[in-house]
């Protein structure tokens, strides 16, 4: 994920794993766990269900357990396509991490980390306000991103997807990698055009495996740009550097998940390799910021058209 500032939630970082405050509730616990299964296995109104029952049952008070409910909840009304439900659960998720800063001063003994808590409260508020300047169902979410070009004479692009021990990916890897890229190429084959090259020095966009600290936790990928600005204010980019997390560098020694995975990721972040600098607000879009989508969404291939047309 890139950081584009009060636009994008990638910077929400995972919650950490924090003892529930103000009370502990088995029954909240046994629906989230639920929630958490139906969501990894992809069936999102279940999931979206459970969570809702967990907070339900929670006393009005548990702010600390709402928080990370509300948060899971969004994640699973957006990828549903409950656009304007989760810009509530997001809303939710804020005001809860509010109750805890005011809670703090009183509770010395609760360990409440404030620091943190107002981090996510000012993150979660831009989510919220900008959510509400946009509209999901609209052909496309250019307006919604910053947009980053590649020079006309610049293509075929030449992809460069490492395979050395140390930041490299196995054979099968490579060619998922290779594959995801090539979805966007499709989603405009007349403009967009790639070729791979053995040579990290000839390379315009290059793939590696991140080393500790590149990747934000709770984010698997990062797509940064060497670029220009022109003086029209147009930005070009001159080479994209994609840092992709890999479960396995053997792509034998993963299970599907983790290739399904790998592959999503790839795709994501070889959409801001393209030009697509932020993300869709549409949770049915591969560049919504945790899409677990497998293809391009009609909107994605409208917006990297639009980019190049
Ligand atoms: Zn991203």
């Amino acid at each position: 994920m890139t950081a584009i500032g009060a636009a994008c939630a990638a910077t929400v970082a995972a919650l950490p794993a924090q003892a529930l405050f103000f009370g502990y509730d088995q029954q909240a616990e046994a629906y989230k766990h639920q929630g958490d299964y139906a969501y990894e296995t992809q069936n999102y109104p279940s999931a979206s269900n459970y969570f809702n029952q967990a907070i339900n049952v929670l006393p009005y008070d548990a702010y600390q357990a709402k928080s990370g409910l509300y948060y899971s909840l969004a994640l699973a009304d957006d990828v549903s396509g409950s656009y304007e439900r989760a810009t509530d659960d997001w809303q939710h998720a804020k005001e809860c991490y509010d109750q805890l800063l005011q809670a703090a001063p009183s509770n010395p003994a609760a360990g409440i980390n404030t620091a943190w808590a107002q981090e996510e409260s000012g993150e979660l508020g831009n989510l919220v306000n900008w959510r509400r300047t946009c509209d999901p169902s609209s052909q496309d979410y250019f307006s919604n991103i910053n947009v980053r070009r590649w020079p006309a004479n610049k293509f075929p692009l030449k992809v460069f997807v490492d395979e050395s021990s140390g930041l490299g990916f196995g054979a099968g890897s490579r060619s998922t990698i290779e594959q995801a890229a090539s979805q966007w190429v499709m989603a405009d084959p007349t403009r967009l055009r790639i070729t791979t090259v053995g040579d990290i020095n000839q390379a315009d966009i290059i793939y590696q495996r991140p080393q500790a600290g590149q990747v934000a936790q709770g984010s698997g990928g990062r797509t940064t740009y060497d670029d220009f600005v022109d003086a029209r204010g147009n930005r070009w980019i001159k080479h994209a550097y994609v840092k992709l997390t890999c479960a396995a560098v053997d792509y034998n020694n993963m299970s599907n998940a983790q290739k399904n995975e790998l592959y999503n990721l790839a795709l994501h972040e070889s959409g801001h390799a393209f030009g697509i600098d932020g993300h869709s607000p549409s949770g049915l879009d591969i560049m919504y910021w945790k899409s677990p989508l497998l293809r391009l969404s009609s909107r994605d291939i409208a917006t990297i058209t639009r980019i190049y047309q």
